[in-house]
């Protein structure tokens, strides 16, 4: 632990800033600058928020800190778009984000939990079991810490998903405060359709959703259309079952009028059959939807092993046959265990 648990600034909403420092007896309009100071011009050092008066920098030194992570790994994709850090929280614990470099955005895909319990049979991060969720300053730092990057570069992040480690519906109230920080128009201003919270199924999590007035995007990790086998690979369908997880994806499209995304990991002679594929396009016919094919990525041993290529466009075409969108997500950062699935909060081996 390090010697200043004092209060972290970035787990504080607008509301909650401006209350701190109008209990410390400051105009209102203090809290707005220091929050221009912090997700606008990206630092972590109230010495640098000139406009502050002293007394009040020296108190948020002494009283408070901008959680900055602390980089203990960082790889790189060789083609230079991807690349994963490793970050270790002040109790110690180590967790995972990476970022995505396309032509037209950056995308950082952050974790929510160290491990993760719902324990999907091909997943790192599952079988890692689960040890805390983060808090929503660490879920903020990680993007921070991107944004700071890429601004040395002229630089933005544009997109923000939940899909690093963990389940985001399960650590929902952290998640959603980073999501309404980083969404804040005075700092990174990110709009609601620059989110995508990708979860397993948590139906409750789903349907909270579905009654924020804040529209982020919804993925669910689908990977089978029936409850025998979807058991298996995401045990947590044996708590929320199939139907329900439809049943609240429906109402989440109705309330919101978004289209989501439904993500499934093709595992050879697991889930990547043509009558998969038929038992899929059933289920999804007619809904305002789309489809990512993700060929498996490789976790260190595990049995599980990738859909062939000619394969996965056989299940592409059957859904696309039954008017179904559907994209084949392109293995990023596979060789640095920063594909989907793939991330463990460990030092890569060296
Ligand atoms: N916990 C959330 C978000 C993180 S995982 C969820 O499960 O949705 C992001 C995506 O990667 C999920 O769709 C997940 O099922 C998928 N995934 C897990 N292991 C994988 C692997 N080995 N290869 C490819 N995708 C995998
Ligand atoms: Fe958790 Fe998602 Fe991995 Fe499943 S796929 S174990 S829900 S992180």
């Amino acid at each position: 632990m390090k010697p200043d648990d004092n209060l972290n600034l970035l787990d504080l909403s607008a509301d909650e800033l401006q209350r701190l420092v109008v209990e410390w007896g400051e105009p209102r309009f203090r809290a707005a600058q220091i929050w221009r100071w912090i997700y606008h011009t990206l630092t972590d050092d109230p010495g640098e928020m000139v406009n502050l008066p002293k007394d009040l920098r020296r108190r948020l030194e002494e009283e408070t800190h901008i959680g900055r992570l602390e980089v203990v790994g960082e790889a790189m994709s060789e083609d230079g778009l991807t690349e994963k850090v490793l970050f270790q929280a002040d109790d110690g614990q180590l967790f995972e984000s990476v970022l995505m470099r396309y032509t037209n955005r950056n995308s950082v895909c952050v974790s929510s939990q160290v491990g993760c319990p719902i324990g999907c049979v091909f997943c790192a991060t599952g079988n890692q079991g689960f040890t805390r969720n983060l808090t929503t300053g660490e879920i903020t730092a990680q993007v921070l810490h991107f944004a700071r990057k890429l601004a040395e570069e002229n630089a933005h992040v544009t997109n923000v998903v939940l899909m690093g480690m963990g389940e985001p519906l399960l650590n929902f109230d952290n998640m959603w405060q980073a999501i309404m920080n980083l969404n804040d128009r005075e700092g990174l201003a990110l709009g609601a359709r620059r989110f995508t919270v990708s979860t397993s199924g948590v139906v409750p999590g789903i349907e909270r959703m579905a009654h924020e007035s804040f529209a982020v995007g919804l993925a669910i990790s689908l990977h089978a259309a029936d409850n025998a086998l979807r058991d298996k690979l995401v045990p947590i369908n044996r708590t929320y079952p199939l139907d329900q997880v439809m049943d609240a994806t429906r109402f989440y499209i109705e309330r919101t009028g978004r289209r989501v995304t439904f993500e499934i990991a093709l595992a050879k002679d697991v889930n990547d059959s043509i009558d998969h594929a038929q038992a899929v396009a059933e289920l999804l016919r007619g809904m305002l939807c789309h489809v990512n094919l993700i060929p498996l990525n490789p976790v260190p041993g595990s049995p599980y092993l990738p859909t062939p290529k000619e394969q996965v466009m056989r299940f592409q075409e059957i859904l696309v046959q039954a008017r179904i969108q559907t994209t084949i997500r392109l293995a990023r950062g596979t060789a640095i265990q920063a594909g989907c699935g793939q991330l463990r909060g460990q030092h890569l081996p060296k």
